[in-house]
């Protein structure tokens, strides 16, 4: 039970990554809160979890709406200790066909959605003089990758944000960190070809892809007090991909 107690927001946590990071949150004894757009994915979150995870429906990008809900969840449960920015997006596409649509709405969802959350939530945690931020980042933000153009550069600045938040905030006792993930199993991924998947294989030196666990399972130690000097840091969770 790392997590006693502790009230923890996971953006796009209705599936993926995000839906095993709350199931691990619901392990350790943590109040977790679903923020996520996808309605098919919601209600199978909501029948899957019942009343036991607090379910809202915000768009991180929008910055009245997360405000809103960020109050609703002070009113109900009085305090925020964990944010976990990992709503995400991809748009694929060569720089020299990428549409400005594609390159803007993976930026907003992405880099704006995150910086967001954690300005809201992290005046909040100020008060508190304590919190713990993880965000959801991506080897790629870290080596390029070709038809990600916006992916990447969205990651690279959430990296950078990251190491500036954490700074920022390292004198109130909150802790920012980042994780790189690799290829991870999810409805993200299902989408590339299957030749690109293979040529990925090929260059992972574990021999394998993640499951979402591996990336669950490091959020847990980044939110618990076992990472309690950590702050500012990009851990690479890839199988030994980017080494
Ligand atoms: P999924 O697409 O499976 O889940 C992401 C969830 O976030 C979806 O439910 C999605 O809704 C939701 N979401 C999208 N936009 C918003 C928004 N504006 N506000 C609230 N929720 C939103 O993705 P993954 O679980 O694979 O990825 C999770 C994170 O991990 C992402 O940040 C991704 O970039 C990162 N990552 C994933 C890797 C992988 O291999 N899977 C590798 C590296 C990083 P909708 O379905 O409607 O878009």
């Amino acid at each position: 039970m790392l997590l006693q107690d502790k009230v923890a927001v996971v953006t796009g946590g209705a599936r993926g990554i995000g839906k095993e990071i709350i199931s691990k949150f619901l392990e350790n004894g943590a109040q977790p809160v679903i923020w996520d757009i996808n309605q098919e994915a919601v209600s199978e979150a909501k029948d899957e979890f019942k009343d036991k995870v607090l379910i809202q429906p915000v768009d991180v990008t929008d910055y009245l709406e997360v405000n809103k809900y960020a109050d609703k969840i002070l009113d109900k449960f009085g305090k925020i200790d964990i944010l976990v920015n990992n709503a995400g997006i991809t748009k694929d596409a060569l720089v020299m066909r990428m549409k400005e649509e594609e390159w803007d709405v993976v930026i907003k969802v992405n880099l704006k959605g995150t910086f967001i959350c954690s300005k809201v939530i992290s005046k909040m945690m100020m008060k508190q003089k304590s919190g713990k931020i993880v965000n959801i980042a991506s080897i790629v933000g870290l080596m390029g990758n070709p038809g990600q153009a916006n992916y990447s550069a969205s990651k690279a600045g959430v990296i950078g944000l990251t190491k500036t938040i954490a700074k920022e905030l390292a004198s109130r006792n909150i802790n920012v960190n980042a994780i790189a993930p690799g290829f991870i199993k999810t409805s993200m991924t299902e989408k590339i070809p299957q030749p690109v998947k293979e040529k990925m294989l090929n260059q992972i030196f574990m021999g394998k892809f993640g499951e979402p666990e591996d990336i669950a399972n490091t959020v847990l130690f980044l939110s618990s007090n076992l990472s309690n000097y950590i702050t500012g840091q990009v851990i690479v969770v890839d199988g030994g991909f980017y080494i």
